[in-house]
């Protein structure tokens, strides 16, 4: 049997619900989302109905992006599920790979707001650091970012009453 690169059967990235490969194709096939197609060069995995690429790390699918909306957009949800299990981001460490995609968008701070970091470009108020080269740890090949996070003020606790 010729299986696709990811084995005889995948998770669907958009439904997480079991595909299974066509034989003798690169293909896979999810019965809500259609067909995608694997590529063994980049080992990226394709909708075709969308052109949507995804690489697969420890068993998630990371979707890579295009367009710096996209990967802005995945920040601010991150940041947003973070708030909500009780953590603040104190950076965010962006794939070297979209650092041409996405530095135009980021933020320069005000020297006098931040003598410290001066010239140290910020995505929604947090300073920003590109990873390492993806040829020294593979895992940046894949994710798109990371988020450096410490405890924030749980929402329940009774420091937060002093702003009600
Ligand atoms: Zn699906």
């Amino acid at each position: 049997m010729h299986y696709p690169i990811f084995g005889s059967e995948t998770l669907c990235p958009h439904c997480r619900q079991m595909m299974a490969a066509l034989t003798l194709t690169d293909t896979y096939l999810c019965q809500r989302h259609g067909a995608f197609e694997a590529d063994p060069k980049t080992e990226d995995l394709v909708h075709l109905q969308s052109g949507r690429h995804w690489r697969l790390w420890e068993g998630e699918w990371y979707r890579q992006h295009t367009h710096p909306d996209g990967i802005r957009f995945e920040i601010h949800e991150a940041l947003d599920r973070l708030y909500t299990e009780g953590f603040r981001a104190t950076k965010v460490i962006i794939a070297q790979r979209y650092r041409a995609l996405i530095n135009s968008y980021l933020e320069q701070a005000a020297p006098w707001s931040d003598p410290v970091g001066i010239g140290r470009p910020r995505l929604y108020g947090l300073p920003v650091e590109f990873s390492p080269d993806a040829l020294d740890d593979r895992r940046w090949q894949v994710i798109n970012f990371d988020l450096d996070k410490e405890p924030g003020i749980p929402l329940n606790s009774p420091h937060s009453r002093l702003f009600d």
